[in-house]
């Protein structure tokens, strides 16, 4: 059943069609999206819809995004092999999974036990390696670690969290969606020296990133 939905060829298509056709032309971004299993990380009532142009509910009411959202942050994060990124959000452990693959090392930073524990059981299963999971607050990042190359927040901020800003290496690069909790801009905040510059990459719509520097437990789904 695992190996009838998830062949190559579904692959090849969601890559061409709905990544290659929307602007994406990274090719380690594009090797990776082919390489990684995608329906190893959903449900496995859901493997039939993996390679579908559309986020799928992974339980604990999260998700795992759309493929493009994922090519689109993580061409945006522009890192390079050996690079360390931070990423808050594991959830289904896909994106750090495509990060792995494109030879980065991964610290992981989840919230929710439960869905830790999914997104390990799914990184074992697809036989990916180096990726550090960590259950936390993530939006005050992770400063044992720091600096890192790229932070990317795949859940909802209402503002850039500064702890974030103050762990990026100089030369690295947050990407965030942050909005209020129904509509999200996409953005990329880079250091460069003492200079941080921010510019913005589009309309999304993420779950809430909630904790210290995000927002208040209530907003939980
Ligand atoms: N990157 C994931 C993937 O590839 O499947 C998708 C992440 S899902 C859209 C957002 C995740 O962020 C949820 O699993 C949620 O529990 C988690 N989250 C929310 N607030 C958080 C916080 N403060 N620290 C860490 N994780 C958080």
């Amino acid at each position: 059943m695992l190996e009838d939905v998830g062949t190559r060829e579904k692959r090849e298509q969601m890559v061409e069609y709905q990544i290659q056709e929307r602007g994406i032309c990274d090719p380690l971004v594009l090797s990776a999206m082919l390489t990684v299993p995608r329906h190893l990380f959903v449900p496995d009532t859901l493997i039939t819809h993996a390679y579908e142009d559309r986020p799928l509910p992974i339980g604990s009411g999260q998700t795992i995004s759309q493929p493009y959202i994922v090519a689109l942050m993580t061409a945006l994060l522009a890192v390079h092999p050996g690079d360390s990124v931070l990423e808050i959000g594991t959830g289904s452990g896909y994106q750090a999974a495509i990060l792995a693959t494109m030879g980065v090392t991964v610290i992981s930073i989840e919230r929710k036990e439960e869905v830790l524990q999914i997104a390990e059981r799914n990184l074992n299963r697809a036989g990916i390696r180096g990726v550090s999971l960590v259950r936390g607050d993530g939006t005050v990042g992770y400063p044992s670690h720091a600096p890192y190359k790229g932070i990317i927040v795949t859940a909802a901020a209402p503002k850039i969290p500064d702890s974030l800003v103050n762990q990026l290496d100089d030369g690295g690069r947050l990407v965030i969606p942050a909005g209020d909790r129904y509509i999200q801009e996409l953005i990329l905040v880079e250091r460069r020296g003492d200079r941080i510059i921010q510019t913005m990459h589009g309309a999304v719509r993420f779950v809430p990133l909630i904790g210290e520097e995000g927002y208040l437990e209530e907003y939980d789904l």
